[in-house]
């Protein structure tokens, strides 16, 4: 897996659609990969602080401005990391 397919698959991690097999790939390029572990974290600890207490799923709304967010989190680690 690729960080560019990682970012693709990220949307539809924060969805909770993710596939088993494509999330055991998504972990493996993690486990090697520095910018794109820190963006996961991130939007890890957000849902995680999000779903504090509540069950339910997370609002389109929300999902639509965390996917915005990763996108440009993952971009500036990126960048950075070629620098
Ligand atoms: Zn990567």
């Amino acid at each position: 897996m690729k960080c560019e397919e990682l970012l693709k698959v990220l949307n539809e991690y924060v969805d909770g659609t993710v596939d088993p097999a494509i999330c055991e790939e998504f972990e493996r390029h993690m486990a090697g990969c520095d910018p794109c572990q820190i963006v996961v974290d991130n939007i890890r600890k957000t849902i995680t602080l999000y779903k504090n207490g509540q069950p339910c799923q997370l609002p389109l709304e929300f999902r639509t401005k965390l996917h915005e967010v990763l996108r440009r989190r993952w971009n500036e680690a990126h960048s950075a990391n070629s620098k």
